[in-house]
């Protein structure tokens, strides 16, 4: 099987662990990956500039707003490209958590540096963290299922809107901990909302992400739920990838065979992005 990993944080991430670019290179070709592309953190909501807008360079932690990271970023990828060439096709990635009022910067960021895939991920809504476990407590605590329902995917919606996105990580990601805290309810809120969402990112050739770290936080399904892929393939989503959303070593490549199994269980096709472009991946080029 030819396995691809598109989601993953190099110690760029302040929430990663410190492994290098080259580290995980290695790690892929031990994994009998064929392709992995990085997909690093870009937060640059000014709400949260005091909390959680940087990035680590060299081990120091450097603002989200000074780009100069980015050419620190691009360089790395060049060197692991050019070592790894006989044996891994590495692309460069980002993974954008949006917030409505970013886009201009964003636009100029995105347009200025040559990604290969840029991913949008919803992780605040109304500023807050939906993927921290703490954040998302007291949020929770302090919200209806009602309004949560409607601003996650108001902010969605958004997103897609933009244009600057080429495919959406982790769909559900209100899963992550909602489901602790709403019970069964939450699994099924995307109903009659979701659909004309996933139609308009069929409209524009978008992509949806199968985002694997669920299973190492106890959730049954991949992000998104199986209900929710259906939905997709329904709405007319054809451009699918799979990541582990690996923030360590050991988690690069995890669970990638049963989501590719469960892809095709659905006749869909994994795709890799050269230059923001999609490709069914179906020739190895190894
Ligand atoms: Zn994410
Ligand atoms: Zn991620």
């Amino acid at each position: 099987m030819r396995k691809t990993d598109y989601h993953i944080h190099p110690n760029y991430s302040v929430d990663a662990a410190p492994v290098t670019i080259d580290a995980y290179c290695a790690k892929a070709v031990d994994l009998e990956l064929e392709e992995v592309c990085f997909t690093t953190h870009l937060e640059i909501d000014p709400d949260r500039r005091e909390s959680d807008n940087f990035v680590m360079v060299n081990g120091k932690k450097h603002s989200s707003f000074d780009w100069t990271w980015l050419d620190h970023y691009f360089a790395e990828l060049r060197e692991a490209q050019q070592a790894f060439k006989n044996t891994l096709s590495v692309k460069a990635g980002v993974e954008v958590g949006f917030f409505p009022g970013q886009e201009r910067a964003l636009e100029r960021i995105l347009t200025n540096y040559p990604f290969d895939f840029v991913l949008g991920a919803i992780h605040c809504v109304n500023h807050m963290n939906i993927s921290s476990k703490q954040e998302s407590t007291h949020f929770f605590q302090n919200s209806s299922l009602t309004t949560i329902r409607r601003d996650y995917f108001n902010t969605l919606r958004a997103a897609i809107e933009t244009g600057l996105f080429d495919s959406i990580a982790h769909v559900d990601l209100y899963l992550r901990y909602g489901l602790v805290h709403f019970g069964p309810a939450v699994l099924t809120v995307h109903r009659g909302v979701i659909e004309p969402i996933f139609a308009e990112m069929a409209r524009r050739g978008m992509g949806l992400e199968i985002n694997t770290s669920s299973c190492r936080r106890g959730l049954k399904d991949f992000h998104p739920t199986r209900e929710l892929i259906g939905l997709a393939a329904d709405a007319g989503i054809r451009v699918f990838t799979v990541g582990s959303d690996a923030h360590a070593l050991h988690e690069l490549g995890d669970n990638i065979d049963a989501a590719l199994a469960l892809l095709a269980e659905f006749n869909l096709t994994n795709h890799i992005f050269t230059q923001r472009q999609a490709f069914p991946y179906i020739y190895s080029s190894f």
